[in-house]
């Protein structure tokens, strides 16, 4: 099985990124409100994430490590309608195979000590010694790829192993604006994201992860359909932006990468004036959950549309009426 956990490391595992993606979505399948998120050398010494959510109990840690276990579906018709982030069970034994993995939970009330475990590499034994923490969840991954040296090979610099992982974290943060996220690097702090509720805080955090200048020159659109809603920031012409694209969607709160999307986006400002320019947008569409297909590909990064027809001509319609509103 470790073996085969190895295996299973190198579609999930690929960097330090990785790692954090599959943790950060374990804690939010946790429903946890605070997530703190502390890197060491870009993640390659270390990376800690400890949440706030359900937690684990004494019984399923050895579960919650292993491969294939998943307390998230019971059956096939759960995979249908998943609404958690993860569901094929074999993050945590897929980086556990390849790291010196500790997992530490507690999901009971407060005054109770929790629970820790160790795994390191193929040795996959699975210790439990009793271990205080609140109620939630910490992993710490150290040494990423110690045993796997053609792998560690393959790293980048520091810098840009860190620069991918904040990418995640970002993305994690523009997602679910009620969570309270902090990273930080080598000690240093680099984000501080209080829970956002109202449309100011939201914005702050979009300013925070975005930069001020976009948060500045963005104009704030809200389509209420019956059937579908699409609402965020989209960048004005005025703005132009030196680094990478800058553009964020996500669906029903998944981030997603889609060609469908991209076009009817791309149409609208092209329609309007934006000649030329690569748009930049912060963009959530939220619709009935049977309406998408999230299992596409187990990057999660794609989704089917049921009726992409309809979501194409949403998304053009509501971009092309905000930038035809403001046009100079
Ligand atoms: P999956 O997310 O696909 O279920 P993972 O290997 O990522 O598989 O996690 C295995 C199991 O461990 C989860 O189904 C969950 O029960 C438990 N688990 C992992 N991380 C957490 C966490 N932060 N809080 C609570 N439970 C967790
Ligand atoms: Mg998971």
């Amino acid at each position: 099985p470790r073996l085969a956990n190895q295996i299973a490391a190198g579609e999930v595992v690929e960097r330090p990124a990785s790692v954090a993606k599959e943790v950060l979505e374990n804690s939010l399948d946790a429903g946890a409100t605070r997530i703190d998120i502390d890197i060491e050398a870009g993640g390659s010494r270390l990376i800690r994430i400890r949440d706030n959510g359900v937690g684990i109990g004494s019984d399923d840690m050895p579960l919650a490590l292993a491969r294939h276990a998943t307390s998230k579906i019971a059956s096939l018709e759960d995979l249908e309608r998943v609404g958690s982030l993860g569901f094929r069970g074999e993050a945590l034994a897929s980086i556990g195979s390849v790291s010196r993995l500790t997992l530490t939970s507690n999901n009971r009330e407060e005054g109770s000590e929790g629970c820790s475990a160790l795994t390191e590499g193929r040795e996959m034994d699975v210790q439990l010694r009793p271990a205080p923490h609140p109620r939630g969840t910490t992993v710490e991954v150290r040494d990423l790829f110690f045993n796997t040296p053609a792998r560690r090979k393959f790293l980048r610099t520091e810098k840009t192993e860190f620069n991918h992982l904040e990418e995640v974290v970002k993305r994690l943060a523009l997602s679910r604006f009620g969570v309270g996220f902090s990273l930080r690097h080598n000690g240093r702090v680099i984000h501080n994201l209080k829970g956002a509720e109202t449309t100011a805080e939201q914005q702050r955090r979009v300013a925070a992860i975005c930069g001020p200048a976009f948060m500045e020159q963005a104009i704030h659109i809200d389509s209420d359909r019956s059937d579908m809603r699409l609402w965020g920031w989209v960048a004005l012409p005025t703005f132009s932006r030196s680094q990478a694209d800058l553009q964020y969607f996500f669906v029903n709160g998944r981030v997603i990468r889609d060609k469908l999307v991209a076009h009817a986006v791309k149409q609208a400002y092209r329609d309007v004036l934006y000649h030329g320019r690569h748009p930049a947008f912060v963009l959530y569409l939220e619709l009935d959950p049977a309406q998408v297909d999230v299992n596409v590909h187990p990057g999660k990064h794609e989704v089917r549309f049921r009726d992409s027809r309809a979501v194409h001509q949403c998304i053009f319609s509501t971009l092309h009426r905000a930038l035809a509103d403001v046009r100079p």
